[in-house]
């Protein structure tokens, strides 16, 4: 899987690859893009040419074989969530005290390290940048390179301020990328001593296109549907469970249409019920709670005449219809009783019943 399989940014693409071919590669990169943009994808490969065992080159710029030992051992993180998974049922599987002292780490080369952020709070913790600072003054073992990713590089106060210390003195032999949704979160201290590149979301145009190679098994308009529902993600729109999306969005209508005509609530009711609690009851509301924001969202480009914006292209009718019977003021606050709803799911309310409430408080 060479740089040629990367889609889209092209032009970022080649600033990396010309940094390599000039053996002058930064200490630091923060490589921010939206979720999906393939940010983590692009550092993985920068990691593997840095330590492939056999250097091809392509169109006059270093590659990586993708078949050699160092390649492979790589790559076996490319699938990033289920190594983080194993990583953190191998936590949860020890005594109390060991517990609080693992930090999550995934590790398939020996010179290659990435660090995701820590759960619950899903932030980068000090004891994750100290095991950082602990090994990057080595010299690497197997590979030309030492290299550190930052899968998301969103830090506890003191984790950053510790990255900075490494940043301030970076060895010779190692590269720390800072992957980021949101890079001007990051200390200024720190974005100041890293080399910034961005990746742009993809257009739905070629995120369709990318589809129709990879999930040839959707028709035409569900491509269409599922770029537009990504914004661009190619890693999300790659794995977009469209039945489950469909299903989620089939119960949101459900929930929003008799809020919009005063009806009957034996469907609505009949809908909530299906979402109880437990693990699976918590992906599925977190689903419907996205799908209603995005009809929401759809019900107002509607209403500010942007209607190409509308991301549930294949519902406009109806969605253009439902759009009709209300005023802004009513999508507003239907928007933040979605919040209050969302918080109220965090606390662990009922959650069947806290989607009636939500659903009836609607009704005009
Ligand atoms: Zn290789």
């Amino acid at each position: 899987m060479p740089f040629s399989d990367f889609h889209g940014n092209a032009e970022t693409v080649r600033t990396l690859r010309e940094m390599l071919a000039r053996d002058h590669f930064p200490h630091a990169v923060i490589l921010s893009g939206p979720q999906g943009a393939g940010k983590f994808t692009l550092a993985q490969m920068v990691a593997k040419t840095m330590n492939c065992l056999e250097r091809p080159t392509t169109d006059g710029l270093p590659d990586f074989c993708g078949r050699c030992a160092n390649c492979t051992r790589i790559a076996e993180a490319d699938a990033l969530e289920e190594r983080f998974a194993e990583a953190v049922e191998a936590r949860e599987n020890l005594r109390e005290a060991d517990k609080r002292e693992t930090r999550i780490l995934v590790q398939t080369h020996p010179d290659v390290l990435i660090i995701p952020p820590d759960p619950p709070q899903m932030l980068v913790k000090v004891d994750q940048v100290r095991h950082v600072i602990h090994e990057i003054y080595y010299k690497p073992v197997e590979g030309r390179e030492r290299v550190y990713i930052f899968s998301d590089a969103d830090f506890m106060k003191e984790a950053a301020n510790s990255l900075l210390k490494v940043l301030e003195e970076p060895p010779e032999f190692a590269t720390i990328f800072l992957l980021t949704d949101n890079p001007s979160a990051l200390l200024p201290t720190i974005r100041s001593r890293c080399m910034h590149l961005r990746l742009a979301p993809l257009s739905s145009s070629e995120v369709e296109q990318y589809l129709a190679k990879h999930r040839p098994e959707w028709k035409p308009r569900e491509r269409a549907l599922v770029a537009r529902v990504c914004g661009g993600g190619l890693g999300r729109a790659r794995n977009f469970d469209l039945a489950a999306y469909l299903a989620a969005r089939q119960d949101a209508l459900t929930m929003l249409v008799p809020a919009l005509r005063a009806g009957d609530h034996s469907d609505l009711f009949r809908v909530t019920d299906t979402y109880r609690s437990g693990a699976d009851g918590k992906a599925k509301t977190e689903q419907l709670i996205r799908t209603l924001y995005s009809l929401l969202e759809d019900m107002l480009f509607h209403k500010s005449g942007t209607a190409e914006l509308v991301r549930n292209q294949d519902i406009q009718p109806e969605l253009a219809h439902m759009a009709e019977g209300v005023d802004f003021s009513w999508i507003v606050s239907a928007v933040q009783r979605l919040g209050e709803l969302e918080s109220g799911m965090r606390r662990n309310l009922l959650r069947s019943l806290a989607l009636d409430t939500f659903a009836t408080s609607l009704e005009r």
